[in-house]
């Protein structure tokens, strides 16, 4: 879970995920992890980012507010703002996104069947670490294969 917060894979650890700040590899570098394992996967990673936005916002205003009160020089503390709000989130989106894959393999992929847990992927290549990994996940049964 905390991997999310260092721009890492979820799975594996392995770094190197971002070509650029916002191109996101495809499958990971480490354990060919497929990350956006459906179309639209990454909206869970917008509500992520506008959620850390919202809290950054308040804790920057109230902060803001509480430092320089009772002078708060409106103008500036309001441009300080917009220019934080706009900054934020996009210093943030590809932390939204790891972020959003750590929740999702810590969470989500139990409700999907056809996944394979990390568990036993884990488990595997650790009771057999010098036999190939085994046969890809399945994707044949998923609803859509672009
Ligand atoms: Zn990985």
């Amino acid at each position: 879970m905390a991997r999310g917060f260092t721009r890492r894979c979820a799975r594996c650890g392995s770094g190197h995920l971002f070509v650029r700040w916002f191109t996101m590899v495809e499958d990971c570098p480490g354990c060919d992890l497929h990350f956006e394992r459906e179309h639209g996967y990454f909206a869970g990673a917008l509500a992520i980012n506008i959620m850390a936005a919202i809290i950054v916002f308040a804790v920057a205003f109230l902060g803001g507010l509480l430092l320089l009160w009772p002078d708060v020089p409106v103008a500036g503390f309001m441009v300080a703002m917009i220019v934080l709000m706009t900054a934020f989130p996009i210093g943030f989106y590809p932390f939204s996104k790891t972020i959003w894959v750590a929740v999702d393999r810590a969470f989500l992929q139990r409700l999907d069947s056809t996944e394979t847990l990390d568990e036993q992927v884990g488990r595997r290549s650790a009771a057999t670490p010098v036999t190939p990994p085994g046969p890809p996940r399945s994707r044949a049964s998923g609803p859509s294969s672009e």
